[in-house]
Parts: C-alpha cells; sequence; structure tokens
C-alpha cells in the first residue's frame, strides 16, 4: 500500500456524545487513519469534559477554528432539565453549536446526500434543497421572563446619551404570563446576505428568502430591506450575469412554494425557520442521517458536521449491548468535506482526492443496496441489505479499497 496521505496544517476536531461519539471513533479508525496521517487539534467537546472545564473548551475549539481556517465536529448534546441529573452537571451548559456559532457569527448551510433507490417523501423534489440558515440572534440568544399578574411589561432602549424609550409590551390584567426579548444586528444580517449571494454565484443556483415581514414590521422588515440593499447595490450585476435568480416572498408562501417546487435552490432562512425546516427538508428527502452542514464565516471561516443529533435513542440500546444500525454517511461527509477544505487551502491535491473517493465510495455502497435501517425502510432496491453500524462502514471500506 502506498505511503499515507500527509496533511500539512491541522484541521479542529470537535468531538460529541453518544452514538455519534462511538460512530466518530469508528470513521477515524476504519476510514481515515489507515489512509491519512490525520493531522488534528482534538477538543473533547463531549458533555462530560465540557462539565469539568466549565465549557472552556467550547470556546477554545471556536477560536482554534479561527485560527486553522477549518474544523470538523461531531454532534453533542444540548444540556436539559433530564441531562442535569444523568451527567451530573454544575450548570445547564448552553448549546455548544449556539456558542460556536456566535463566536464565527457564521452561516450554516445545510443539504441533503441524495442517492439514487431513495426518492424523496414529496417525490416532486427531484434536485437538493439547500438551507441557508443565519446563525446569530433571535431566540437563541433571548431573555426570558415569566411575569406575576398585575405587572406591566416594556421595551426599554438608553441610548449612548442616557435617553430611554419606551414601549408598551402588554399590561398583564387578567393574571400571570410570560415575555422575550430577541435581538439582531445589522451586521450579522448584513453578512448573512453576502454569504448567501456568494453561496449562490459559488453554486450558480437561485436564492429564496422569507420572513413574516407583514406581522413584524421593523423586526423582520428590517431583514427584507438589508438583503434587498445589498443585493440592489452588489450582487444584482453579477446574479444578472450567473442567470440566477433572487426571490423574496413571504415565509408562509415560500413553504408553500417549496413543497411544490423540484428542488435546485438555496433556501436562506432566519435562525428559527432554519433550524425547523431543515429538520423538515432533511426527513422529507430521507433520513436525517443524509443531511450535511456547514459553518461559514464571513472571513472565509469553515465548520463541517452533520444536521443531527446524538441519537440518543441507538446511544441507550448501544450500551445495553443491542446491534445499531444507524446512520453514518453525514458524520463521514462532515469529514470529508473538512478534509477536502483543508486540502484546497494547503493545495494537497492527494487529500482532496482521497475525500472525493469516500464520498464515492460511500454513495455506492447505498447504491449497490448495503444500508442502515434508516435507509432500508426508504429504499426502493430490490436486493436492498440492511446493515449494523460498524459493518456499513466495514462495506464502505471494501468500495474505498477498490477505488485507491
Ligand atoms: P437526533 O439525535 O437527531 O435523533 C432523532 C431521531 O432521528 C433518532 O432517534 C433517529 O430515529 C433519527 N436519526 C437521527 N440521526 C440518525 C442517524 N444518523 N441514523 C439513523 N437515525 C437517525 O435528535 P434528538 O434525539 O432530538 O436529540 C438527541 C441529542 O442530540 C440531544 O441531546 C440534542 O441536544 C442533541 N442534538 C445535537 C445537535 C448537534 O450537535 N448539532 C443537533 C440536534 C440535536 P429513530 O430513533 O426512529 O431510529
Ligand atoms: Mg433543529
Amino acid at each position: 500500500m502506498a505511503d499515507k496521505i500527509k496533511m500539512l496544517t491541522p484541521l479542529v476536531e470537535m468531538d460529541g456524545d453518544e452514538m455519534t461519539r462511538v460512530i466518530w471513533q469508528m470513521i477515524k479508525d476504519i476510514l481515515l487513519t489507515p489512509y491519512i496521517e490525520l493531522n488534528t487539534e482534538y477538543y473533547d467537546l463531549g458533555l462530560v469534559r465540557r462539565n469539568e472545564t466549565n465549557d472552556q473548551i467550547t470556546i477554545d475549539s471556536a477560536n482554534a477554528t479561527k485560527k486553522y481556517g477549518v474544523a470538523v465536529k461531531c454532534a453533542t448534546i444540548t444540556p436539559n432539565a433530564q441531562r442535569m441529573t444523568e451527567y451530573n452537571l454544575k450548570e445547564m451548559w448552553k448549546s455548544p453549536n449556539g456558542t460556536i456559532r456566535a463566536i464565527l457569527d457564521g452561516t450554516v448551510f445545510r443539504a441533503p446526500i441524495i442517492v439514487k433507490g431513495i426518492t424523496p417523501l414529496l417525490p416532486g423534489w427531484k434536485k437538493p434543497i439547500t438551507i441557508a440558515r443565519h446563525a446569530y440572534g433571535d431566540i437563541y440568544k433571548n431573555t426570558e421572563m415569566k411575569v406575576k399578574g398585575g405587572s406591566k411589561a416594556e421595551l426599554v432602549v438608553t441610548d449612548e446619551n442616557g435617553n430611554e424609550t419606551r414601549e408598551l409590551i402588554h399590561n398583564f390584567t387578567k393574571g400571570d404570563g410570560i415575555i422575550q426579548g430577541v435581538h439582531n444586528t445589522d451586521a450579522s444580517i448584513g453578512s448573512f446576505a453576502r454569504a448567501c449571494f456568494n453561496f449562490a454565484l459559488d453554486i450558480k443556483q437561485d436564492l429564496w428568502f422569507a420572513t413574516k415581514d407583514t406581522i413584524s414590521k421593523k423586526y423582520d422588515h428590517n431583514f427584507k430591506d438589508i438583503f434587498n440593499d445589498i443585493f440592489e447595490a452588489e450582487y444584482k450585476s453579477k446574479f444578472e450575469e450567473a442567470g440566477i435568480e433572487y426571490f423574496y416572498t413571504l415565509i408562509d408562501d415560500a413553504v408553500a412554494r417549496v413543497v411544490r417546487s423540484e428542488g435546485g435552490y438555496i433556501w436562506a432562512c432566519k435562525n428559527y425557520d432554519g433550524d425547523v425546516m431543515s429538520d423538515m427538508v432533511a426527513t422529507a428527502f430521507g433520513s436525517l442521517g443524509m443531511m450535511t452542514s456547514v459553518l461559514v464565516s464571513p472571513d472565509g471561516v469553515y465548520e463541517y458536521e452533520a444536521a443531527h443529533g446524538t441519537v440518543t435513542r441507538h446511544y441507550y440500546k448501544h450500551l445495553k449491548g443491542e446491534e445499531t444500525s444507524t446512520n453514518s454517511v453525514a458524520t463521514i461527509f462532515a469529514w470529508t468535506g473538512a478534509l477536502k477544505k483543508r486540502g484546497e487551502l494547503d493545495n494537497t491535491p492527494d487529500l482532496v482526492e482521497f475525500a472525493d473517493k469516500l464520498e464515492k465510495a460511500t454513495v455506492q455502497t447505498i447504491e449497490d443496496g448495503v444500508m442502515t435501517g434508516d435507509l432500508y425502510i426508504l429504499s426502493n432496491l430490490e436486493n436492498k441489505k440492511k446493515v449494523n453500524t460498524e459493518d456499513f462502514l466495514k462495506e464502505i471500506k471494501v468500495r474505498l479499497d477498490n477505488l485507491m
């Protein structure tokens, strides 16, 4: 066998939790380290280590990503009340993805991996739909309160000279209630808009954007206006040259059009819309296990991951010694995406070529009829076979070796 492929610059490796942590190690052992001299700066973002370091490890990993330019991340637990007891946590640590996004101020692009034999639940969808999720602010950086009956809630803004502007939120005259404060910044919305316009030009696809500007006449309308101003000033002629369109509509109308469409465009979403719609789109395309995700910062830093979570239900089976059949495709594509980007930036074509071959071997395995349980129930191939988590990776290795 030929020498192992070398990596000039480290890749930031962010390990994670539960079933995806198990898969993470298997991917490295079976599909990566036999071929590459893996050069990573390792950060353990597993919940145990985050708790030990008071979540400093998450911040360190994001800063390392800024330094080296490329990261690959495993899915991680976002703690809730039940996790507090399960892991005996000091605090309910914030979502690592939220923390990393806030530090990198990036935009998340999610696209499904399409394979022959798996028809989307919406059979009209022929091409991928890439969802661009604004990764800053709104409810992910909110302040919330429970309000006692008899209270009055107001929005108060104090300007730099100490002058206050007040708006009534609600007079709670008829009992208890809740309030929420959210924000965004023109700078972040602007870099979101530019990231989307640039990505659309890169992959030569139309860009759709939608908000609820008819109801939210200041907050959502501001998103619409910033997108429009930047498009008119900086991108209109480039889009014309590339033969692509920028299309704005109301979020309700966008959802209806997406369902009727055949795919093949980028759908820019506000933070919450992107969170929810990307799960809907991923599920309709087949399985969450086939959805890739990349966070791109305005200064060109990339963080690759799978769109799904830590697949807790499978992990509990795994802990009991039961066999699992968990789909590792999105996690494999997180690695290949990161290795390709590393190779492009370092100008090491053999690394790019390896990543391409690994992607090809992965798709080929499924198209040969060998797949995990989530795809098995969706596939219309006649010779299909369901395999367990580890055997799926071994089947990919067989095909990868043929390509090497
Ligand atoms: P999840 O881990 O995505 O899993 C939800 C269900 O989707 C699974 O039970 C499984 O369905 C199916 N599924 C997802 N990925 C799959 C795969 N690769 N192969 C096969 N089936 C797959 O979401 P969750 O259960 O809501 O969340 C679990 C944990 O992940 C939570 O602690 C959450 O905080 C965390 N999370 C992390 C991220 C991230 O790090 N980016 C994102 C989302 C959630 P069946 O059980 O029916 O087989
Ligand atoms: Mg989500």
